[in-house]
């Protein structure tokens, strides 16, 4: 293990843990949520951030967060101007907490707070990051389970590191692995991968995941369809070897078969048949054609959400928690 690791160990009271949280229209939960994460944080001997990233929230989630930071100066609350998905609010928080370590939790109580204080442990006893492994998905239906599977099988055979299956992106980083994440800059941010990616001394600990408290899912199969292609290309370039490959195995099978057709042409003659053979190759070809198009299209487009070199959010708004200045020396890490 690295000597230099950000750990508040063997003074506690020079630590501070921050808590991120993505939030996108969670009126119904956030009451509950912040007070048992309120509850959980009691137990930490560390100094506690709570950073809830609001992702462009359009029902009274601002207001109850307000009020939520009004009675708490632990809270902090990051607006982005719209709505940019979890992986760019997470990284607004990544980019945003203060902490020497951090903890991603999702609002929704699906990952429960009293987890975080075995987190914290993991992480006092040396790992830079722990993950968050569920042992039973509750709530969600056997073709969500049965797809999410299959993703995971397809991305683990093809990407260059391993991703784990049924690892959420409820984990501590430590400020070493944070300002790794924050250093990639990548504008299409598949966070497993990523967390994946950047290596370090990982623990994974197991815990039930239940239900939604309150509120919907924001995932649609659409989205996750998406999700799932963002994966793929974004940590493998095999689809592309695929297409190559396919292409290659067509036009060896075409000029065998042209071959055969010279021969019998010579031997036998021409008369002119073989209609159903020449329409069926002809549309073979062409789709084949087109899903090699598609699938370079896939990595094209991304190519280029990365050379215009976007922000990956804006923020409409940052209050930051106080943090008592004494108690952190991440206190350097604060962003410009
Ligand atoms: N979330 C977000 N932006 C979005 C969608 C979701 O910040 O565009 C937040 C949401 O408020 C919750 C977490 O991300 O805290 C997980 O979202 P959700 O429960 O919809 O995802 P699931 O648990 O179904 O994967
Ligand atoms: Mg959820």
């Amino acid at each position: 293990m690295s000597k230099n690791r950000s750990s508040c160990t063997p003074l506690p009271e020079f630590c501070t843990l921050s808590i991120v949280i993505p939030v996108y229209n969670e009126r119904d939960v956030l009451p509950l949520f912040y007070r048992r994460l309120a509850r959980a944080l009691a137990d930490l001997p560390s100094e506690n951030e709570v950073l809830f990233v609001d992702d462009g929230s359009t029902d009274d989630t601002p207001q109850i967060l307000e009020a939520l930071r009004q009675g708490d100066s632990r809270v902090g609350v990051a607006r982005l101007t719209r709505n940019f998905g979890k992986e760019r609010a997470i990284s607004a928080g990544l980019e945003l907490a203060r902490g020497d370590a951090v903890v991603i939790i999702d609002a929704d109580l699906q990952d429960p707070p009293e987890q975080i204080v075995h987190m914290f442990q993991a992480w006092q006893a040396g790992a830079e990051v722990v993950n968050m492994r569920r042992r039973q998905r509750d709530g969600e239906t056997l073709l969500k389970k049965a797809t999410s599977h299959a993703f995971y099988r397809v991305i683990n055979r093809i990407s260059d590191v391993p991703i784990a299956h049924d690892v959420g992106d409820f984990r501590l980083l430590s400020r070493r692995a944070v300002t790794a994440l924050n250093s990639l800059p990548e504008r299409c941010r598949f966070m497993k991968g990523m967390f994946a990616w950047i290596g370090f001394e990982q623990v994974t600990l197991d815990y039930d995941r239940h239900a939604r408290h309150a509120g919907r899912t924001k995932w649609q199969y659409w989205g996750l369809w998406n999700y799932a292609l963002d994966g793929i290309t974004s940590f493998s370039t095999a689809p592309l070897k695929l297409a190559m490959y396919t292409g290659l195995i067509s036009a060896i099978s075409a000029f065998l078969y042209a071959f055969y057709f010279l021969l019998k042409a010579i031997i036998v003659g021409d008369p002119v048949q073989g209609f159903p053979t020449l329409i069926i190759t002809m549309l073979l070809l062409g789709g084949l054609q087109l899903i090699a198009a598609g699938v370079m299209g896939e990595y094209i487009g991304r190519l280029y959400v990365e050379v215009k070199q976007r922000p990956q959010y804006v923020l409409s708004y940052y209050h930051q928690a106080s943090i008592n200045a004494n108690s952190t020396k991440s206190l350097n890490h604060q962003i410009t």
